[in-house]
């Protein structure tokens, strides 16, 4: 009998550091990880976006990774050089994200390294198995580590097909450009493509208080309690989408990377070693509203119209992204939206209202069309940044994104970015 997977849930009730390194330590025993930890070591955390007042829940907690870094410390055998390396989202330098997710404290206390992955020296990988990608460019610090340590925050994700854990981590070791390239209904495709350099040694997700139910950056948090570990990303994202109680056959991301012979999806190929039995874990989410419904069946003012193909990783997941933000941090103004029409994607049909917006390059309306107003938000898919700005320019809206401090990050802070990215020749 081959061997089976195995996938460790620990139950924890609170951020206390002291609590999650023994954790930590026992699953680093458990796996029997001691003697692989040495050399160059890289944590990659969930820090798609930071902020105090409308993003402070959907990013690995600075106290979770103070008690992973202590165990890593405790039993590598020789100091290893830790990096915690990132690449955040919505077109924002990955330096204020660290400093906004507090990890800055962790380089003081514990003289780790703090790795913005645009600003790194950069290695082009081959990927032998891409069905998207033929190679990548992502820091040379995670394609050239000797340990790799994912560090997922648990989350729903509506362009995910619900899930957000260790596989869909990749996306961040991506440079923007590359990024955004077949984040579309290729996205699942492309996650697994990047399972060639971005497969961890070693798997510990945050999942004490878990973010759900709304934007992958602006969600609430809801207390989950568990931390799970595991070493294969397959088995340990099919048992989070048990807890959460979704198949994982039906994740495009778990199903291919299954099919791509990376690990294993069933349960009957999974040993879980839990403190607190699975089916009393799937009690605690029955009721999490995880946010995963078609775009047009959304309960909204907008009038959302949707076409082919069905981009659940492109404009119609993005769009949705975008209207849970409101959802999320203004539930005023999401109430009390201005009645658009939306046409997403190839629509067929006719089209008669007073005001349209079309999102996606590909996006148009084969039957009669009747309007007094129009605009474009053009993308395959747009980025998050691009739908705040135009949908505010052209439609008045003001996303919860839309603040002089973010305005700050994401223009001026970034051309500091791309400055020191000129002078250190590593753009
Ligand atoms: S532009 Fe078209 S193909 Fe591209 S993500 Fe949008 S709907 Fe999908």
């Amino acid at each position: 009998m081959s061997r089976r997977e195995k996938v460790l849930i620990h139950a924890i009730d609170a951020y206390d550091t002291e609590a999650i390194r023994s954790i930590i330590t026992g699953s680093l025993r458990e796996f029997d990880l001691k003697d692989r930890l040495h050399g160059r070591l890289t944590i990659k955390p969930n820090v798609v976006m930071a902020h105090h007042r409308i993003a402070p829940s959907a990013f690995t907690r600075p106290e979770f990774l103070s008690g992973l870094i202590e165990a890593l410390k405790e039993e590598a055998k020789n100091p290893p050089s830790i990096t915690i390396a990132e690449k955040c989202g919505s077109g924002l330098p990955t330096t204020r994200m660290f400093r906004r997710a507090g990890y800055r404290e962790l380089k003081k206390k514990y003289g780790v390294a703090l790795q913005a992955i645009e600003e790194a020296s950069k290695r082009r990988v081959i990927l032998n198995r891409g069905k998207i990608h033929s190679s990548i460019r992502t820091a040379a610090v995670l394609a050239d580590r000797d340990f790799l340590v994912y560090a997922p925050k648990l989350k729903s994700n509506v362009l995910s097909q619900g899930l957000s854990a260790a596989i869909k981590l990749n996306v961040g070791i991506l440079l923007d450009k590359e990024r955004m390239r077949h984040h579309n209904y290729d996205l699942d495709e492309k996650i697994v493509d990047l399972l060639e350099v971005g497969f961890p040694d070693f798997i510990a997700t945050d999942g004490i208080e878990m973010a759900c139910g709304g934007n992958q950056l602006t969600q609430h948090g809801r207390p989950l309690g568990i931390i799970v570990t595991a070493v294969n990303p397959v088995a340990h994202d099919a048992v989070c989408a048990h807890i959460l109680n979704l198949d994982p056959a039906k994740i495009g991301h778990i199903r291919l990377a299954h099919e791509r012979g990376y690990g294993p999806m069933d349960l009957s190929s999974i040993e879980i070693v839990s403190d607190i039995p699975l089916d009393r874990l799937r009690n605690t989410t029955r009721h999490f509203d995880l946010g995963f419904l078609p775009v047009s069946e959304v309960d909204t003012n907008f009038r959302i119209l949707s076409g082919e193909p069905y981009c659940t990783g492109g404009c119609h997941g993005v769009f949705l992204d975008w209207l849970y933000m409101i959802k999320d941090r203004k539930p005023r103004l999401w109430k009390n939206l201005p009645p658009w029409t939306v046409v997403i994607g190839r629509y067929t049909g006719d089209v008669d209202a007073r005001r349209v917006m079309l999102i996606g390059s590909c996006t148009q309306v084969t039957g009669r069309r009747k309007w007094r107003r129009a605009f474009r938000v053009r993308g395959c898919p747009p980025r998050h940044k691009d739908l705040v700005l135009w949908l505010f320019l052209k439609a008045g809206i003001v996303n919860p994104l839309f603040r002089f401090d973010l305005i700050l990050d994401g223009y001026f802070f970034l051309f500091l970015s791309w400055c020191r990215r000129i002078v250190r020749g590593k753009g």
